[in-house]
């Protein structure tokens, strides 16, 4: 057992008067040496590694988000986390097989962004091999760091379990779901309309869209030429050369008798329809609207509920694609400058107003998203709605109001998932085509994985045309085709059935607010598809961390924090502190230094109460209860299990700012200022002996107790303490130890009661001392409390208590009339000097 010990025992001072020397802490708790030293020895001991051969305990399974792998893991990420590890700690010592893996998503557009702006270059300007390299070698630095960061914020991570998705083995899954998803049926090719970044030349889904508001210009134009005049109001005059229709409410008296007819379109010559329409909004501009394939979704749906034509005015990267040599290869902003000058110049504009637009941008980098029309990739994820909604239904939502944001962003979607994307580093879509007939080819899946950009398909002849021309697929996938497996890939899909069936569904998906529409969403649709159910069975939703100011976190407001600065600062425990209380789950919190602070403070008390009990410990802790425990023993003992009540109670229900309020609570005050002092003369030397082991089982117990309750919120300093304690249970660290049962027994509502009473006139004693500016130390010759008529009798019983921890010589007590009694149960204390 010594073997386990921290060796902390020759840093001692050794000065205190103590029983035993067994036991002993470093005088101060410096987390800067604490902290690290357990972490590397969690690590070397395997203490947090998933057992796959154990099939007796329960599993618990996370599925943690993998993270960007950006370079900087965020004091939200820091929020996040902590609350994944407060309940992997608290599961595992309930005795759970916990399953904690930590992944890296690394695929997608930061990373290409950051490859962009490190080499100078755009993504096509050099060739994809070498730009792949550089994205890989980023993401590597990246991930050391932040998984350095993870490690010093002391998560309870099982490292065996680590995996990237850019790598062979982890996107040789993301290609087999996409295989089996195409032959189900729920994947197909087709030419729609999706969202495009011209920047990021990329289309992106509709949940990378920002929807921005911002303050833009209204033009009014007046269309038509030996046909109808009609003026219409447009945020977006760029889009006149695809204009392919006028559309007017059917019932707006001022276009009477118009509809059928045409008008011209200025500038740009083209005659088109007046049409009508029900959803047109008569209220906006002049009422009629100029459909432009495509300026917006309604568009969308107008070109094929009329079968307009489609005109492309816009270029995949953001450039005017008219033939007209005014405005060809002009940008977007360029565009509508010149074209607003000629209106001007044509006397085509008949005034421009401000107004406040909704602006869609690009998640990544702001720019407006414009709809553009090429072949792509999608998930049929439109008619799988109705499943999402009974699902949501049946899964557990923490807190309960976050399910509405999956339900409302289902029903919001009008297209279907697209999965393809333009860019470079990213799972590549596992497909050829036939240049002939069109055929799509899929590979066999034990062929997987494959890269089409520079692989051939195991046949050499379309399996259609018998065409040897066979050219592979270029576009890759949606990042979110990676990450939304995780949980299935964790559980050993689809190698390893047998663990499968016990880690899927994971019982926990740990997640922020502001990614339920992604995330959640993304991970359901993909799970009901390919197994039939969802991939999790609670969602434990966290809010975002604001700035110190309360605003949201921002470098420019002076009101940011870097996670490392604060571990550096305050350290782990304390910083996991101001996570737990910051505030309820699912709610924003700002991060509080002065919180942070007083979790540092509460780890100096809790240091020094262990240092002052270990002290007082001898060298073997009785097994049974002693039979001679006073009343105020058997009060701490009775509140110890109420508190492990309360706290596991707490932390079922993920209130982790209760739980540890309550830990805090118990400790600092039931222990430290009254039991600590209420038995400090049974430590004495002098005392008799069974009198002090009581008094030592019943500190044993509470520290210990106290150790693992707030084990799983300060994992560094309780296992400092843990390791000295005398053993009683073979656990090698406190994190693999059982977590505390309330024992039934010990749970005596009367006795709390009496012991409470005790407690109240030990410190209502001391309080009128201290009132009298009398040293707390300074003998008292008698001490009179009066008191309700039925405490007499317990303050009668704990009179040897309540004198020797107040350094009194007699005791007298009056009992209050009982009419009185029930209106103040207060107690009175005088006291002669
Ligand atoms: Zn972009
Ligand atoms: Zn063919």
């Amino acid at each position: 057992m010594s073997s386990q010990r921290s060796g902390n025992s020759e840093q001692s001072s050794g000065k205190e008067a103590s029983l035993s020397q067994t036991y002993s802490l470093p005088k101060n708790y410096d987390q800067s040496i604490e902290e690290p030293k357990w972490q590397q020895w969690w690590q070397d001991k395997g203490i947090y590694n998933f057992d796959s051969d154990d099939t007796t305990r329960p599993t618990y399974s996370i599925d943690t988000p993998p993270p960007y792998p950006s370079g900087e893991f965020h004091v939200g990420n820091a929020l996040n986390w902590c609350y994944f590890d407060f309940v992997a700690r608290y599961q595992r010592m309930k005795g759970y097989n916990v399953h904690f893996p930590q992944g890296w998503d690394c695929h997608g557009l930061p990373t290409e962004v950051r490859a962009e702006k490190t080499l100078k270059v755009r993504k096509n300007d050099i060739p994809a091999p070498q730009f792949i390299e550089v994205c890989r070698k980023l993401t590597d630095e990246y991930i050391t760091k932040m998984k350095q960061t993870i490690i010093r914020l002391g998560i309870s991570t099982d490292w065996n379990l680590e995996y990237r998705t850019m790598d062979p083995s982890y996107y040789k899954l993301t290609q087999l779901s996409f295989v089996r998803l195409y032959k189900q049926g729920r994947i197909y090719r087709g030419e729609h309309p999706v969202n495009w970044c011209p920047r990021c030349e990329t289309a992106i889904a509709e949940a990378e869209v920002v929807h921005l508001q911002r303050q833009g210009a209204l033009h009014y134009m007046k269309f038509g030429g030996q046909d109808e005049s009609i003026e219409i109001a447009s945020t977006r005059p760029e889009l006149l050369a695809a204009c392919v229709a006028v559309a007017i409410h059917p019932e707006d008296p001022r276009y009477k008798g118009m509809p059928g007819r045409t008008t011209t379109v200025p500038l740009f010559g083209q005659r088109v329809p007046i049409i009508t329409d029900e959803e047109v909004d008569s209220s906006f501009g002049t009422g009629a609207v100029m459909v432009c394939t495509f300026g917006d979704k309604m568009d969308v749906r107008w070109q094929k509920k009329h079968g307009l034509p489609v005109v492309r005015a816009i270029s995949e990267n953001g450039r005017i694609t008219t033939a007209d040599p005014r405005f060809k290869d002009l940008t977007i902003e360029e565009a509508r400058k010149r074209i607003v000058n000629e209106l001007k110049t044509e006397g085509r504009l008949a005034k421009t107003e401000s107004s406040q637009q909704s602006i869609g941008t690009c998640w990544r980098c702001d720019t407006p998203v414009e709809i553009i029309s090429r072949p792509q990739w999608f998930m049929k994820t439109r008619e799988m709605t109705e499943a999402v909604l009974e699902w949501a239904e049946k899964l557990r939502w923490v807190p309960s109001f976050a399910k509405q944001r999956l339900i409302d962003w289902a029903r919001s979607l009008d297209w279907d998932w697209v999965i393809s994307r333009q860019r470079v580093f990213a799972t590549p879509i596992p497909v050829w085509y036939c240049r002939k007939c069109s055929e799509v080819i899929i590979p066999e899946e034990q062929k997987l994985p494959v890269d089409p950009r520079r692989d051939l398909p195991s046949i050499q002849r379309c399996p259609r045309c018998g065409s040897m021309e066979i050219i592979g697929e270029t576009d890759v996938l949606d990042t979110w085709m990676d990450s939304s497996i995780t949980s299935a890939v964790h559980a050993g899909w689809p190698t390893h059935p047998d663990q499968f069936s016990r880690l899927f569904p994971a019982d926990l998906q740990p997640n922020g607010l502001d990614i339920v529409r992604t995330w959640d969403y993304y991970l359901l649709v993909r799970s009901l598809a390919l197994f039939q159910t969802a991939p999790y069975k609670t969602l434990l939703i966290n809010g975002m961390v604001r700035g110190t100011d309360g605003r949201m976190m921002h470098k420019s407001y002076g009101n940011y924090v870097e996670t490392e600065e604060a571990l550096k600062k305050v350290g782990a425990d304390a910083f996991r502190q101001w996570a737990a209380t910051g505030g309820s789950t699912g709610y924003d919190i700002p991060f509080k230094w002065t919180e942070a602070e007083h979790g540092r403070k509460f780890l100096t008390k809790l240091w020094n109460i262990a240092r002052f009990i270990l002290a007082n410990l001898p060298a073997k802790i009785p097994s049974q209860e002693p039979d001679n425990l006073t009343l105020i023993d058997r009060w701490i003992l009775g509140s110890t299990q109420k508190l492990v009540s309360e706290v596991s109670n707490a932390l079922d229900n993920f209130q982790f700012n209760s739980a540890l309020e309550a830990i805090r609570n118990f400790t600092w005050h039931s222990l430290a200022d009254d039991y600590l002092e209420a038995v400090k003369y049974r430590l004495q030397p002098d005392t008799d002996p069974d009198s002090r082991e009581a008094a030592q089982y019943c500190l044993y117990r509470a520290i210990v107790t106290i150790c693992k309750l707030i084990a799983p919120f300060c994992p560094h300093l309780s296992e400092s303490v843990y390791q000295q304690l005398p053993k009683t249970e073979p656990a090698q660290s406190i994190h693999q130890s059982n977590w505390p049962i309330p024992e039934r027994v010990l749970l005596d509502e009367r006795t709390i009661r009496d012991g409470e009473t005790v407690v109240e006139a030990i410190a209502a004693a001391r309080r009128t001392k201290s009132e009298k500016g009398l040293a707390l130390k300074l003998p008292i010759r008698k001490l009179l409390i009066t008191a309700p008529q039925e405490s007499l009798k317990v303050l009668q019983e704990s009179k040897e208590t309540i004198l020797r921890t107040l350094k009194a010589e007699a005791l007298e007590l009056t009992g209050l009339p009982s009419e009185s009694s029930a209106a103040s149960s207060t107690l009175k204390v005088e006291i002669v000097a």
